[in-house]
């Protein structure tokens, strides 16, 4: 039997065995890699960013080793999975196994994107396009670097051939205007996909960061019936452009 390889450095803060939606076309396990080099403000991830308790590497093994033939796919989420330091081993030792495997990455780390591109270890790549460049940093830390690395990241996938999505989390700073410079910034893909924000509770730190610093523009959420309108504005830039909710 194909073993998957063990990296000591692999940090699994958690794992959803089975998920219809995270993988298109594929049911998959989600695995939720710890940390993150962003600190977006809406960060649904947030306990698992900072030194979570850290999943024991065998029995995730053993669930997958398992589970071969039954699911077709694993994602790898965060987070950020594109840090973990073993992720090239894992992904090989995914393929090996027979998985599809995808990567949800927040676009910052082309090389280690090029590594697993090369020797054909994913299948499929979401992307988050956080804001346009500019607002990069207020909106994610800065840690983010202003976006480095993003359309690279972007420019890779282009010239793969695999499939992937460039997902933008709408967040009330961006405005349809703001949406147009974001979509008219891409090739035409075959996957555009604005997702619903759903804001975090008061009280959390990054939150609370961004409020005091952004309030006067921040607005209030979308509704799912104005982010379905904000779909059709930039239709023209996005002909694939969809809304999830
Ligand atoms: S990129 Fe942002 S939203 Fe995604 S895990 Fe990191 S901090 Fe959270």
């Amino acid at each position: 039997m194909t073993v998957l390889p063990f990296e000591k450095n692999l940090r699994i803060a958690g794992m959803q065995k089975s998920s219809t939606l995270d993988f298109p076309g594929c049911l998959s396990a989600v695995l939720f890699f710890a940390g993150c080099n962003y600190n977006c403000y809406y960060c649904h991830n947030r306990d698992i960013l900072n030194n979570p308790p850290i999943l024991p590497i065998e029995p995730v093994l053993a669930f997958l080793q398992k589970r071969r033939g039954l699911l077709d796919g694993v994602v790898l989420s965060g987070g950020e999975a594109s840090l973990q330091g073993g992720l090239y081993a894992f992904a090989r030792g995914l393929k090996e196994l027979g998985y599809r495997v995808k990567l949800d990455t927040n676009g910052s780390r082309p090389a280690v994107l090029r590594t697993l591109l090369n020797d054909g270890l994913v299948d499929f790549a979401a992307v988050d396009y956080k804001a346009p460049l500019s607002m990069y940093d207020a909106i994610c830390g800065e840690g983010a670097l202003g976006g480095a690395g993003l359309f690279e990241t972007f420019g890779m996938l282009r010239d793969s051939g695999i499939a992937y999505e460039a997902r933008v989390t709408m967040i009330p700073q961006i405005t349809e205007k703001k949406l147009a410079e974001m979509a008219e910034s891409l090739p035409r893909l075959e996957r555009f996909v604005l997702q619903l924000y759903r804001p975090v509770f008061a009280g959390e730190n990054g939150r609370l960061r961004i409020l005091e610093a952004d309030a006067p523009d921040a607005g209030r959420p979308y509704v799912p019936g104005e982010l379905h309108d904000l779909a059709v504005a930039v239709r023209y830039a996005q002909p694939n452009v969809s809304v999830r909710l």
